[in-house]
This record gives C-alpha cells, sequence and structure tokens, in this order.
C-alpha cells in the first residue's frame, strides 16, 4: 500500500468527474517517468518481502478471541520504537517498517531496507520475519498476538468479534450487515475507498462461498445467521432477494477481502526488459503458488469449500457497474470489462518473441485514446496495451487538494490507477526521486502461520526468479488456462488433487535439456556475461559466485523453425509435478532452484541452511507437508465441538488460534505442517544482529 495522502476525499459523484483529469494527467506522468528511466539499465537484484498480521486479542478467562482494532495506537508506538532502535543502531543495522492496511486489525511488515544480491542475504529473511513479528508482539498488549492468519475465521458472524465492539447498524461507507464502519483503518481514503467502490457499482459487493457440506450440514443450506432484520440501506433487498445465494456463505463488504493478509515479494529488474520478462514469467507463476499457500478456508463463521482468498478480495472491490459486468447492454459505461479490478493478469507484456500473441486470449479491453497517446509517444504495442488496459478503471479516491500535480514530478495519478489495480503481478515504474530501478511484485501467496514458511517461500521464489532468468526458462501458454488455473487453486485441497494447465517444455528452442546441461548440471545461458552470472562456458568447473544476478543476457534469436501448436505446448499437470518435474523438458521448478543453488558460493552450513528451507517447499509441494487450509480444515473437523455442520463457533475459533499462536512460537509440534527443527519463535533472538 501506498503512501497515505491527507486532504479532503471526495464523494463518487465529484471522483467521477475529475476522473478523465486523473486518467490524463496519470498517463502525462507516467510518459514523463518513462523518457527519464526507459534506458535505465545495469540494477542490480534488490528484493523484499511483505508480511501482513492481523492482530487478535485473547480472552483466556471467558476462552474468546477477538480482532483488536488498535492499529492506529499500535502503529504510532512501533513508529516510535523503530525510530529509537535507528538513532541507537550502528549504520549498518536497518530497521524494519511497519504500515497500516486496510483492515484497523491489521498490520504490514518489511524489511526496513531491501535485501540485496549477496546471497547470504537469504539466510536474514527468517531472522529479519522473526524480529518484525517480535517487535510487534513486544509492544502489544499482554494478550494480544501478531498472527500471519490469511482469513479470520469468525469476521462477521454473529456474536462479537472485535475488540472492542462495535454495531455493524452504523457501517455507513459498506452499508454492510456484517461489518461495523469501525472495521476499516479511520485513514480517509479507506472509508472513501469502500463507500465509492459501492457508488460505483450500484450496489453492495457481493460474495459469495460454497458452503463446505458436512454430515451435518442442513441442506439446501440457507444461512440463518444472516441480520436481514438489519436492513436499512436501500441495497439489502437486492442482497435478499438473490445477492446472498443458497448453499453459499454470503459476504457484503470490502473488509471481508481486503482484511485478508498475504505474502508479497517485489524484485527489482536490471533493466524495463528485463522486469517485463520476469513480470510475464510470474504470470503463469501465481496460481500454482497461490495453491501451494492456500491459507483461507474459513470464512464468516463457517467451513466453505474453498482453501484460498483469491475470490473473495477480488468480489470485494468490484466496482463495474451492472453495464460493465455484462448484465446489462452498455449505455452509460464505455466497456464491458470481464475481471474485477482484482484479478488475475489479463495480458503478458514481454517485448521478445517468446511472447507469442496467442498466450493474449482473453478480452483486454483498453482506453483507445490512452493507447494511442502512448504509441505516439513511441511506446510499443503490448506496453501500450498494459498500460492503457490497466486505465480504463476510474480513480476510486481522490483528495481535493491534489487534484492538481506537477506531472513532471509527481506520479500521483499515475499511482492513483496503478495501485488500485490489484493483479496477480504488478510491473512497477522506478518512483521520481529515489534510486529505486524497474520492478515486479509477485502478490498471489498466502501469508503462512510462521516465519519460518513465509521465509521459505520468499526464499524459494527469489531463487526461482534467477533460475528463470539464467537459464532463460519459458513458462508462457495462454492466458485463459491461467485464469481456468486460478480458479482450481482455490478449490478445496487443490494442491494434492487439481490438476493445473502448465508447459510441456520450459526450455527454449533448440537449447534441449542434454545440450544445454553442463556438466555439474547446470543449464548455461549462452553469451559472455556468464562469469556475472557465476555459470560457466561449457567444460571445465563453473565459477560460483557470492552474488545472484540481475542483468542476464537477452533470449536469443528466434529458431527459423519454431512452430508447435500453442495447444500442444502444455498439459495438465499437478502441482507436484509443477515443481518435481514431468517429462524430459520439465525437470520442475525446485530442481532448477536446487541446480541454480549449486551456482552459489556458500559454506556447507549456509548450504544446508539453505536447504531446509527449499526442502520445506519441496514437501510441501508432494503433500509431506500440509497446506494451513488443509490443517486448518482438520482441525475444526476434529474439535470436540464441532457438530459437522460446517460452524466454526466461537470455542473452536479461540482453541484454533491459540493453537496457531502456540505452533508459531513452537509450544505446540505440528509434524503435519513443520518439518521438527522448527523451534518457533525466540522472543530475543530476533534482536538487532541480524
Ligand atoms: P507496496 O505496498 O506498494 O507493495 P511496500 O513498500 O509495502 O510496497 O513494499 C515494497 C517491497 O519492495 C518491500 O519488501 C521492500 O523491501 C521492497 N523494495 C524496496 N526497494 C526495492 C528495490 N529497489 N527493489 C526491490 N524491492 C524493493
Ligand atoms: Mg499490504
Ligand atoms: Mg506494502
Ligand atoms: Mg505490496
Amino acid at each position: 500500500m501506498g503512501l497515505l495522502s491527507f486532504g479532503t476525499p471526495l464523494a463518487w459523484k465529484d471522483t467521477k468527474k475529475l476522473a478523465d483529469h486523473i486518467r490524463s494527467h496519470g498517463i502525462t506522468q507516467f510518459l514523463h517517468t518513462w523518457d527519464r528511466v526507459k534506458d535505465r539499465c545495469g540494477d542490480e537484484l534488490f528484493w523484499g518481502d511483505e508480511v501482513e498480521y492481523m492482530v487478535a486479542s485473547f480472552d483466556d478467562d471467558t476462552r474468546s478471541v477477538r480482532l483488536s482494532l488498535r492499529q492506529t495506537e499500535i502503529l504510532a508506538k512501533l513508529q516510535a520504537i523503530v525510530n529509537d532502535i535507528s538513532c541507537h543502531c550502528p549504520d549498518n543495522v536497518v530497521v524494519p517498517l511497519f504500515h497500516p492496511e486496510y483492515g484497523r486489525f491489521m498490520l504490514e511488515s518489511t524489511p526496513g531496507a531491501p535485501y540485496s544480491n549477496k546471497v547470504t542475504d537469504l539466510l536474514m529473511v527468517e531472522g529479519n520475519m522473526r524480529y518484525r513479528r517480535s517487535l510487534a508482539q513486544k509492544h502489544l498488549k499482554k494478550n494480544e498476538v501478531p498472527l500471519t492468519l490469511t482469513s479470520y475465521p469468525r469476521l462477521g458472524a454473529p456474536g462479537q468479534f472485535t475488540d472492542p465492539y462495535f454495531n455493524p447498524v452504523d457501517a455507513v461507507s459498506s452499508h454492510s450487515l456484517f461489518l461495523p464502519e469501525e472495521i476499516t483503518n479511520p485513514h480517509a481514503r479507506f472509508p472513501t475507498l469502500t463507500a465509492n467502490i459501492r457508488s460505483r457499482r450500484g450496489s453492495k459487493v457481493a460474495i459469495n462461498l460454497p458452503i463446505f457440506v458436512d454430515k451435518n450440514t442442513p441442506r439446501p443450506f440457507i444461512d440463518p445467521t444472516i441480520p436481514w432484520e438489519r436492513n436499512v440501506y436501500p441495497e439489502d433487498p437486492e442482497a435478499k432477494n438473490g445477492a446472498a445465494l443458497c448453499d453459499h456463505v454470503y459476504m457484503d463488504a470490502m473488509c471481508f477481502g481486503m482484511g485478508c493478509c498475504c505474502l508479497q515479494v517485489t524484485f527489482q529488474a536490471c533493466s524495463v526488459t528485463e522486469a517485463r520478462r520476469i513480470y510475464d514469467s510470474f504470470v503463469p507463476l501465481a496460481p500454482i503458488f497461490l495453491a501451494l499457500t492456500a491459507a483461507s478456508p474459513l470464512w464468516r463463521g463457517y467451513i466453505t469449500d474453498v482453501d484460498a482468498r483469491w475470490n473473495v478480495v477480488s468480489a470485494s472491490v468490484d466496482d463495474r457497474t451492472e453495464e460493465e459486468r455484462g448484465l446489462k447492454p452498455l449505455k452509460n459505461d464505455r466497456y464491458r470489462i470481464p475481471k474485477s479490478r482484482y484479478d488475475s493478469v489479463s495480458l503478458y507484456i514481454s517485448d521478445n518473441w517468446l511472447n507469442r500473441p496467442e498466450y493474449n486470449d482473453v478480452e483486454v479491453p483498453n482506453d483507445p485514446e490512452i493507447y494511442e497517446r502512448l504509441r505516439d509517444h513511441g511506446i510499443d504495442d503490448i506496453l501500450a496495451k498494459h498500460v492503457s488496459h490497466l486505465f480504463i478503471r476510474d480513480p476510486l479516491v481522490i483528495f481535493s487538494e491534489l487534484k492538481d500535480q506537477d506531472d513532471e514530478n509527481s506520479m500521483d495519478h499515475f499511482e492513483n490507477i496503478q495501485s488500485t489495480n490489484w493483479q496477480t503481478v504488478r510491473f512497477k515504474p522506478p518512483p521520481i526521486g529515489s534510486s529505486i530501478g524497474w520492478r515486479v511484485e509477485f502478490r498471489p501467496m498466502e501469508i503462512q502461520m510462521t516465519d519460518f514458511e513465509n521465509a521459505a517461500f520468499a526464499i524459494f521464489f527469489v531463487l526461482l526468479t534467477r533460475a528463470i532468468l539464467s537459464v532463460n526458462l519459458n513458462f508462457y501458454m495462454p492466458i485463459s488456462k491461467v485464469d481456468e488455473n486460478m480458479q482450481r487453486a482455490q478449490h478445496r485441497d487443490a494442491l494434492q488433487t487439481e490438476k493445473f494447465y502448465f508447459r510441456k517444455d520450459i526450455f527454449l528452442p533448440n537449447s534441449s535439456r542434454s545440450s544445454s546441461v553442463t556438466n555439474s548440471g547446470k543449464t548455461s545461458p549462452a553469451g559472455s556475461d556468464r562469469e556475472h552470472n557465476g555459470i560457466s562456458n561449457g567444460s571445465h568447473q563453473p565459477k560460483k559466485t557470492k552474488r545472484m544476478g540481475n542483468c542476464f543476457l537477452e533470449v536469443p534469436p528466434p529458431p527459423e523453425e519454431y512452430i508447435t501448436k500453442v495447444e500442444d505446448e502444455y498439459e495438465e499437470m499437478t502441482v507436484a509435478e509443477v515443481m518435481n518435474g514431468k517429462g524430459h523438458n520439465n525437470p520442475g521448478l525446485i530442481t532448477l532452484v536446487y541446480e541454480y543453488v549449486d551456482t552459489l558460493d556458500i559454506n556447507d552450513r549456509q548450504r544446508s541452511r539453505l536447504f531446509e528451507y527449499l526442502d520445506f517447499v519441496r514437501e510441501r509441494s508432494t503433500g509431506k507437508f500440509q497446506t494451513p487450509a488443509t490443517w486448518i480444515r482438520n482441525f475444526v473437523r476434529s474439535h470436540p465441538a464441532y457438530k459437522f455442520d460446517s460452524v466454526v463457533s466461537e470455542e473452536i475459533n479461540y482453541d484454533l488460534l491459540k493453537e496457531v499462536d502456540e505452533i508459531e512460537r513452537g509450544v505446540k509440534k505440528a509434524p503435519e505442517l513443520l518439518p521438527e527443527y522448527y523451534t518457533g519463535r525466540d522472543e530475543d533472538q530476533g534482536s538487532i544482529g541480524l
């Protein structure tokens, strides 16, 4: 989430009037940035993670748990602590950053500065995450715990779920039947986002997840807990007359989605070309990593038949009008828009030949005037399509004081649109006035309950990016198949039971694995930059590197004969096969990561520590370790108080969250979830010597 501005936020009708102004100046700002940075090249790898928490407040006397709404107070305290640490620490210590998030019960933390390309930085990630958690924990009340749970099981369920209690009747921004106004971060941006999404859409958001049908779940399931008597807003009859589906858990507010926690990782690329290539390679990986990290089966007090948050968040911010959703013919609106603002990427953006036009096979409406402006400015077709596609959306929040900007020195209006396009992957231009280069953010992963797991996925992913670039891996397949995979990834137990479309041959044509694998098992990129990347040319032992490279060579020119039919390029496989290999030309992502690690100059101790993370990801993929979603579902279903009716009672919720905390702290072992060497958080260990 970007910097929070201060000022007077405009209501929807005034925001709408300024939409073209924001878009037009946003594009001017982008073009100024483009002129400045389009040729920027040579940036090294920097990267960082974002971890989101929900603060739970336990009452052990009554055996109940609530979401603590003290975000403002907690962040002020953490900011003071962090400032204090920075004053008293040696220069080389970077203190973490804490950020606000949408829910008033949420926190986000990032490392204070990005990690560098040094291999040894990888081994700091878990310590840094644990330090951040300990720091937050230390400055919370004794009964509060920062949990890394993706969805809060009883958010919006009957009874009390916040501390302090607020009545949902006053939900003026969301008009929710379930969630009070006070659930949302009080900064004007958030209630305004909520209200303007609802106003733009013309109705409340509607989220329906299929209920998990257990032995005693009533059929048909018509949720008896929806408080229809709270009908005070005009949209409620709509909800009653069909928005709330039978056999589903119905939710009606932005916070059900944006109140979820996730794990994100951001990478700096060498150049815009490399960033575009990384972006594209992340797109088909998104559903795979969503399935691998799935962690959210419980919603509004029920077990549902899904394991992951994606569709909930997507529906929770779906501001499209009925015309845009295709429910009515276009009359007042300009486009039919197939997806919510929060959804899977619709367009690959690399300009190299690997990105065959056939892969971009879903409808991508774009703003024709903006497209022309970008083209006239010399931007290539596909990047112009990307930006003009993002810019079909209206701005949602405008502060009246900030509507006129110095377009040469501001990216605010560009960011207004860009940062409310919440897609699986984000392509980030360099910010003005900073040393930061072109970046790509990978956004689908669910947050894991322990920092060991969060670190494992972050580390695995950064190594995978290096493997992608150094070996020139090719994951392209039609975006429509990626979209299909996104749906499958959310199904219950997708990791074990679903198949996903994935490329059969992930190497470039003419670089068959046998011809490109060196004697130590590494696949070499062609060209003179090999030393830099730690991979040597051919026969003698490769020189190992202490730094993970950026700036890999261009993709080689296309072969003369490259005539595979797109539909022959992919097939369905399990996540275990994607990760561990299927067939000669797909050795599996993990194998490639292991091989990449072989090129790194690390000692045996570092190597074995690194392998703990990689082995964990492998064992998650093969089912040795359960996903958090499976573990949570099993916990509820085996709880003595569970009545096999899909209901997650307050008592079960309390015991579940207690257990999650105990597992995280290492007080309780969970061999089905974590390796036996997992020790849990040590309150002192995180201190500054990271
Ligand atoms: P947002 O919420 O907009 O995604 P944040 O500031 O919360 O952004 O997180 C950005 C992430 O990018 C952090 O993990 C940070 O460490 C990382 N980061 C910062 N600078 C760079 C950089 N130059 N290259 C790559 N990552 C960076
Ligand atoms: Mg965040
Ligand atoms: Mg952030
Ligand atoms: Mg982010």
